[in-house]
């Protein structure tokens, strides 16, 4: 039945589909350009019909910005191997700005199973890249405290896995530090909620602020925060804690009629090939209890306070 039907039924049906189609023979000559084509690039039939696709009309780039053209065009790879291809390119777009598309690429074969050409199948991939950025945006919120803009206890437990695992796999130590601030009840009580949250805020940020980009920061709740620190050392951990408990000592708020000043006790710990990550961060929890104990504003890693400060 097929058979019977004529050119233009296809062109037809080529022409009232929503992604783009256009043929091309050996030479790469376009030899077809359906309505579609038209609507996501811009150029009409006309303008492409009988010209190389690398002619200034398509010319494909990937995301690094490599002209597929000079360095892999999808249509000259199925012609010469004989495979379909599915990839994520970006194409001129006659105004002058890229467009992301999915293309398709099959060769076409003649009744003697030679392929003549080439077809390609395109379709604009901008819905799909937003729905990335979305996922990322998603993601991005899933992991992160929205107060502090630090990581939450769900990015902490999936970096401490990561931590333990290329402890066991590569023998590189990591450090932990938990940092609780000193009194923040009454803080909460004497100013209020959103003072609280100020101090939340800037003590994230002064940590923040001092660690090297590898480390990691994570709010746990409340006012208690962890700190891990990869390819860390006994004597590496006790330098930054330092440095945290001194820098959070001088950190002040202007509240108008007072100046608020406060402080934070911290716990380190260093991994051992033998213990699992709750076994490391229950170690750096009481070392904080044990600087609570002794009068605040201290650090303590292996039962001794180690801040120069006090
Ligand atoms: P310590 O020195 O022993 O740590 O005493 P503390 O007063 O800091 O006691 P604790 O750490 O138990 O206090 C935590 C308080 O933090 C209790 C809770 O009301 C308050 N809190 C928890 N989440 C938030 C928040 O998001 N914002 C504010 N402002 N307060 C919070
Ligand atoms: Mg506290």
């Amino acid at each position: 039945m097929l058979e019977n039907l004529d050119k233009s039924f296809y062109a037809t049906v080529l022409d009232a589909l929503n992604d783009g189609i256009y043929f091309v023979n050996r030479k790469r000559r376009v030899l077809y350009w359906n309505k579609g084509a038209e609507r996501l690039s811009g150029f009409t039939a006309e303008e492409v019909l009988g010209k190389s696709c690398a002619d200034h009309t398509l010319n494909h780039v990937d995301d690094e910005g490599n002209c597929l053209c000079l360095t892999g065009c999808p249509l000259a790879a199925c012609m010469r191997d004989g495979q379909s291809r599915e990839v994520n390119v970006y194409m001129h777009h006659k105004a002058g700005h890229r467009i992301p598309v999915c293309i398709r690429s099959f060769p076409i074969r003649n009744a003697m199973g030679k392929i003549t050409g080439s077809v390609e199948v395109f379709r604009d991939n901008s819905q799909h890249l937003t729905m990335v950025s979305e996922f990322e945006t998603l993601q991005q919120e899933v992991l992160t405290d929205p107060l502090t803009g630090v990581g939450n206890r769900r990015f902490s437990d999936i970096s401490l896995e990561r931590l333990q695992t290329t402890q066991s796999m590569e023998d590189r130590p990591y450090g932990v530090i938990l940092v609780d601030i000193d009194n923040f009840k009454s803080i909460n009580d004497t100013w209020g909620h959103g003072v609280g949250d100020r101090v939340i805020v800037a003590i994230a940020r002064t940590m923040s602020a001092i660690l090297r980009p590898s480390d990691i920061v994570c709010r746990l709740g409340g006012d208690e925060f962890i700190i891990l620190l990869p390819n860390a050392t006994p004597n590496g951990l006790e330098i930054v804690g330092n440095r945290l408990d001194l820098l959070i000592k001088e950190s002040w708020m202007d509240l108008g009629e007072e100046v608020l000043s406060f402080s934070a006790s911290m716990g380190a710990a260093l991994s051992d090939s033998g213990k699992s990550a709750e076994a490391i961060v229950e170690q750096a929890d009481k070392q904080l209890y044990l600087s609570k104990a002794e009068g605040r504003g201290c650090l303590h890693l292996n039962g001794r306070k180690v801040c120069a400060s006090c």
